[in-house]
């Protein structure tokens, strides 16, 4: 490619007198050309990744990286002075995910891609996305996140389909992102809008007319479903979804000539948690519109579709009451109510039943019954469903239940993000781990080489002063050097537990009071969204923030240690942050992290884990080994033990432990009051004190020690060297390609 030509052509001026956002359109309009030119040809069967969210994150470099540019296009911008990070700075991230559920299906359409799969992606394209969070007298306000301008990587095509509602019929229309595969051929993500969507209506943050439904059907990611209208909402918003993919399915096998009872050897539709599960009965609707009789539809169907859970949590698990399915696409209802009735008259029992006594549909139910394939997404995750959350259904269907431990896409989240990093390793065994991750293992034989661990520690170094410098820039926070990085990036949830990192640092601070100072200084980043309706995952990002406003104004304590609460946590950031962290919190209560996978990147960028034995950090351990990995806390066992008899009692640790007391009471002190908001505080405290549902106190101690542990252990700087070096080698299992290769061997059966 050569850079100067395409800036004549587009804007008949030198490149180095184009402005950043003349390179990157010039940029996105020819990576679109590249793309196009590979796209994948169309064969027999094919794969459908339906899911609510796709957290993409912006696809510039990644883009130029897949199709094997991205060096030549650096270093033509550079020979003009022009930096490639700045130009990428134009593009705005799609905010399509809450967390790691949408970062998950992003980095699978990388990995089908790469693997040469054909398979597209199907989702919505909401015009403001999650929301963008901006903090304000310590507390989270949300705004618009506007991703959209007029040229983008989203291509409007000329597919329609109507979309029934009971209120009206309103008319979809699919765009398209290309999804480059790396070193390989370029799939779709097909995403459905309404053209009747008015980005006018949102009013006083993100509030809008919820009623309103042609108007806001796409405006947001899973609006507010605190009240009955935002609940309705995302029925219409799900339904929209699965109509116009189903409706998209079905042209496409017909146009290669499939009969509709022949769908399972044309299509293979996997369903990313209960989201997309309408498609199920809906599917079933349009062959019978089509002609098809009912049992054959449905027998057609359950041969095509499998269903990925990511979830125990019960208040998780999708149930919508049948009147609002009636209020909303009453043309499903006699299809669930036929679904139900063959479930009932085969096994007879409630707890397997989809529509509940109370007239309440259990999506994860219909789900489990009417799909070929039940995955969980790590093994800890898989066996819990298993034994305990799904039991009844797995006795029933004990062939479903498969594990599909999740990975990552290695081109994001080490060769874009970690450029020096990688390319370090390719200096080491050469650049074959990057078609085949397993090959990282051969830096083994560097573990105990002095000159190479030095090599490492310095990529760190590197890594943490561009962090420092952006943190300064973004955030006005100066950061002592040499301060050790320990990093808890996620979703605001009481399970992750970021209440538990948030006491330690509480103890930290009046440890420093009282004289103890840390041997080097340490840096808290935290990052989440927290739900608008989610109260006490607003009050915790409160706490968090006093907390960064107590310290930073403490001269006393500020040398030893500073917190950072780093603002609208996205996949941009998280590229910032992770490739300069020390120490990875994954501290969630055992049993109830399905997976993670910012644990996984973590890792491949030589952080360390401090964790509970939960999702895939049991996975993590199992490969690294006890010596590389921090682990703490009670079982999963006795976690679903605890729950199981109600035998946990707060109040008792909080009295009877005089370290949990001090820092709890810390919470309602007089500091905190005043920097803090007092109903805000008070109600967190009481949740602690009086409920703690996810147990953060029986692991208190346990997380100090090995918290401490970790630090000490810090101080050896060639030790921890060989800790950072052994976890990028054995990161290679979490390649979101090793994934995918499994998906496709047991579940979809695609040839390569
Ligand atoms: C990877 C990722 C997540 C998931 O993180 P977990 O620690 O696994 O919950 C969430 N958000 C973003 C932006 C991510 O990149």
């Amino acid at each position: 490619m050569n850079l100067s030509e395409i800036m004549q052509a587009a804007y008949h001026k030198d490149l180095a007198a184009c402005s950043n956002a003349e390179i990157y359109a010039a940029l996105l309009t020819k990576v679109q050309k590249m793309a196009e030119a590979k796209k994948h040809p169309q064969s027999k069967k094919k794969l459908y990744y339906i899911s609510a969210e796709f957290l993409i994150g912006k696809l510039l470099s990644n883009n130029l990286i897949n199709l094997g540019v991205y060096q030549d296009v650096r270093e033509q911008l550079a020979a003009c002075g022009k930096d490639i990070c700045e130009i990428e700075e134009v593009e705005n991230e799609p905010s399509l995910g809450n967390g790691g559920l949408g970062r998950l299906a992003a980095c699978f359409l990388d990995s089908i891609a790469t693997l040469g799969l054909n398979g597209d992606g199907i989702g919505l394209n909401y015009h403001f996305g999650l929301f963008r969070q901006v903090f304000k007298n310590n507390e989270q306000t949300t705004i618009p996140d506007p991703w959209l301008t007029r040229q983008s990587w989203l291509e409007k095509t000329d597919v329609t389909y109507e979309v029934p509602f009971r209120s009206g019929s309103v008319t979809a229309r699919m765009y398209n992102i290309n999804v480059t595969g790396y070193d390989s051929t370029t799939n779709q993500l097909h995403l459905f809008d309404v053209e009747t969507v008015d980005e006018s209506i949102v009013t006083d943050g993100i509030s809008f007319d919820k009623t309103d439904i042609a108007k806001n059907l796409t405006l947001f990611l899973y609006p507010d479903d605190s009240d009955e209208a935002g609940r309705l909402l995302r029925i219409y918003q799900q339904y929209l979804m699965v109509s116009a993919g189903a409706q998209l399915i079905l042209d496409e096998c017909t146009a290669k000539g499939c009969k509709l009872t022949d769908l399972p050897d044309y299509a293979v539709i996997q369903i990313n948690d209960t989201h997309p599960t309408m498609v199920i009965p809906e599917l079933i609707r349009l062959m019978v519109a089509r002609g098809v009789e009912m049992d054959d539809a449905i027998e057609a169907v359950s041969k095509t579709c499998a269903y990925t859970n990511h979830t125990i949590l019960a208040e998780a698990l999708e149930k919508w009451p049948l009147t609002y399915l009636k209020q909303v696409v009453p043309q499903l209802v006699p299809i669930i109510e036929v679904l139900d009735d063959k479930v009932r008259r085969k096994y007879g029992e409630e707890k397997l039943s989809i529509i509940d006594k109370n007239d309440t549909v259990h999506m994860a139910h219909l789900d489990i019954h009417y799909c070929f394939s039940v995955n969980g997404v790590a093994s800890l995750h898989t066996e819990i469903l298993k034994e305990v959350e799904l039991h009844p259904f797995y006795e029933i269907y004990p062939e479903k239940f498969n594990n599909k431990t999740n990975g990552i896409t290695f081109r994001r989240w080490l060769l874009h993000c970690n450029p020096e990093l990688s390319q370090w390793i390719t200096g080491l065994i050469g650049d074959g781990y990057k078609k085949d991750a397993t090959q990282l293992e051969k830096l083994l034989a560097y573990r105990k080489d002095a000159a190479v661990l030095e090599q490492l520690l310095q990529i760190k170094d590197g890594k943490k002063a561009q962090l420092r410098q952006y943190l300064a820039k973004t955030q006005g926070i100066t950061i002592p050097e040499n301060s050790i990085f320990d990093i808890q990036i996620k979703r605001l949830h009481e399970y992750k537990r970021q209440q538990l990192n948030a006491l330690y640092v509480i103890q930290k601070y009046l440890e420093i009071k009282a004289g103890k100072k840390p041997a080097r200084p340490i840096t808290v980043i935290f990052g989440a969204k927290a739900a608008p309706a989610y109260i006490i995952a607003q009050d915790i990002i409160h706490l968090i923030l006093c907390l960064q406003e107590i310290i930073r104004n403490d001269p006393e304590v500020n040398p030893y240690l500073n917190v950072v609460m780093v603002e609208n946590y996205n996949v941009t950031k998280a590229e910032m942050l992770i490739p300069a962290c020390d120490i990875s919190e994954q501290i969630s209560l055992a049993s109830k992290e399905a997976s993670g996978t910012g644990n996984m990147k973590f890792m491949l960028n030589g952080a360390v884990t401090l964790g509970t034995e939960d999702g895939a950090n049991v996975e993590i351990h199992q490969l690294v080994g006890d010596d590389n990995i921090y682990i703490f806390g009670d079982s999963s066992e006795v976690v679903v033990k605890r729950y199981a008899d109600a035998s946990y009692c707060a109040k008792d640790y909080y009295e009877e432990n005089p370290s949990i007391h001090e820092a709890v009471d810390f919470i309602t002190g007089e500091q905190m009051l005043a920097v803090g908001d007092a109903v805000r505080l008070e109600r967190l405290s009481k949740e602690l004190i009086g409920k703690d549902w996810f147990m953060t106190f029986p692991d208190f101690d346990a997380y100090v020690k090995a918290r401490e542990q970790a630090y000490a252990d810090y101080e050896d700087r060639q030790a921890w060297a060989e800790k950072m070096l052994v976890n990028i080698a054995m990161a290679g299992y979490f390649s979101s390609d090793r994934t995918i290769a499994e998906y496709n061997k047991d579940i979809w059966k695609l040839d390569c």
